[in-house]
């Protein structure tokens, strides 16, 4: 009766071992998952309220989390609503101007004083992007030690996971100035997502502006594709702040 009871508690603790065992194993497969995987940081820069919530269905339904890099004096509706869907609010400056050539009034002004700003209405502001991606290593210095990344607006740059805690980043248009077609538009979302899906742990940023028709902007039907053909080849939509906690 004894010897009964005893096997019974080996029966069980070894079923204990063997689900802990499991589920640490779980657990470490998908870490590993986790920083294997590609993907997209999308931004959007400037202020354009009424296209970005009509965006915002078009997002929900490919489950894409974008970052706004918003050029506003405070927090607005939008900001709340964007928040509430997952999104991040980056900052753009107030004034949009070009921060390698402002005095330290200025700069504490339109870059600094309105992380505060937020704060106080309840967003914490951690990604900040250049007007007109102009920066120098001066500018970038004095700008981190206040935010954890800031973006730059030139080039296409293929960045690993752990660039994105801290620094500076570059980005790439996808406005539909720089593309004559849609098809040419394709073709190098193509090319890039080809290349960052036969990485390893790689991260891109790209942004444009409003979503609409007109130079400085991305039609929705563009940036559909390019939800469409990231889904296909397995890669994820990161927002700055998502990837600084990694
Ligand atoms: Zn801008």
């Amino acid at each position: 009766m004894k010897r009964k009871k005893l096997n019974i508690v080996w029966i069980i603790l070894g079923i204990l071992m063997f689900i802990i065992v499991a589920t640490l194993g779980c657990i470490k497969l998908y870490r590993v998952k986790q920083a294997r995987q590609c993907g997209i940081l999308l931004a959007f820069d400037d202020y354009s309220p009424d296209s970005w919530t009509e965006a915002l269905e078009l997002f929900d339904k490919y489950n894409v989390h974008v970052t706004f890099f918003v050029a506003w004096d405070q927090p607005t509706e939008f900001c709340y609503k964007a928040l509430e869907k997952g999104h991040e609010i980056g900052f753009h400056t107030i004034g949009h101007g070009d921060v390698t050539d402002m005095d330290e009034e200025e700069l504490q002004r339109c870059v600094i004083d309105p992380i505060e700003t937020f704060r106080n209405g309840g967003i914490e502001m951690t990604s900040f992007a250049y007007p007109y991606g102009f920066h120098d290593d001066e500018t970038d210095e004095r700008l981190l030690e206040y935010y954890k990344v800031v973006r730059g607006a030139w080039y296409y740059e293929v960045h690993s996971k752990a660039d994105l805690r801290h620094g500076f980043v570059e980005a790439y248009s996808i406005d539909n100035i720089h593309f004559e077609t849609d098809e040419e538009f394709q073709a190098k979302i193509d090319q890039i997502l080809q290349e960052l899906s036969d990485n390893v742990g790689a991260v891109t940023c790209l942004y444009s502006h409003a979503i609409d028709v007109g130079d400085w902007c991305v039609k929705p039907e563009r940036l559909e594709y390019l939800f469409q053909k990231a889904e296909e080849l397995g890669l994820k939509f990161y927002t700055f702040k998502e990837l600084q906690n990694n």
